[in-house]
């Protein structure tokens, strides 16, 4: 059995049991008897971001059981990164989905009781050689991230903003300005009336 054969066999066995406690004599057997199964299941959660819980995650799960809860896969290389390349990447993009333009905070469209928030993706992916690095990556919402959203909007076409804008209430356009001047790093330049 190939590493990656075996490594598949223990994924499929784990999401077809999300949810459910399994031990490592299941976890061996689904991987065709290998003996190193149990690096296949390490491989799977720390270069593939399957949130595999163990007794060490979960103090009701006992050693040599195993837990997945979902199919969503954590960003592997969210732990690689520094805090620091994150903060900088996300004020970078404004604290905004560079996909959907979400902002951190907005309500959630798909959880109404949840807020968005904000993740890393990388802009080309690693299957295609991306790199963790700050110029690769940008701030997308976790909707995103998760594919929730398939296709990004189109950017809005300059008149639309602007007519938009125009429109909008006074105190909504006076929101974007300190939005925009947070965002570019300016502050606001008084005029002699003020
Ligand atoms: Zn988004």
């Amino acid at each position: 059995m190939s590493k990656q054969g075996s490594k598949a066999l223990i994924l499929k066995f784990l999401l077809t049991n999300l949810g459910k406690v399994v031990t490592s004599k299941q976890l061996q057997k689904a991987a065709g008897g290998a003996s190193e199964w149990a690096r296949r299941v390490r491989e799977l959660r720390d270069e593939q971001g399957y949130q595999i819980l163990s007794h060490k995650d979960r103090a009701d799960l006992k050693p040599g059981q195993y837990l997945l809860l979902t199919d969503k896969r954590r960003p592997v290389f969210a732990r690689e990164i520094s805090k620091e390349t994150r903060a900088w990447v996300l004020e970078r993009n404004g604290y905004t989905c560079q996909m959907c333009g979400a902002a951190a905070g907005d309500d959630d469209p798909f959880s109404p009781s949840r807020k968005i928030r904000l993740t890393l993706g990388h802009i080309i992916d690693k299957s295609k050689g991306g790199e963790d690095v700050p110029s690769n990556l940008r701030a997308v919402c976790t909707n995103c991230n998760e594919g929730l959203q398939n296709t990004a909007p189109p950017k809005p076409d300059r008149l639309h903003l602007f007519s938009q804008v125009r429109r909008a209430r006074v105190d909504d356009q006076q929101e974007l300005l300190a939005w925009l001047l947070r965002k570019f790093g300016l502050t606001a330049v008084k005029g002699p009336s003020d």
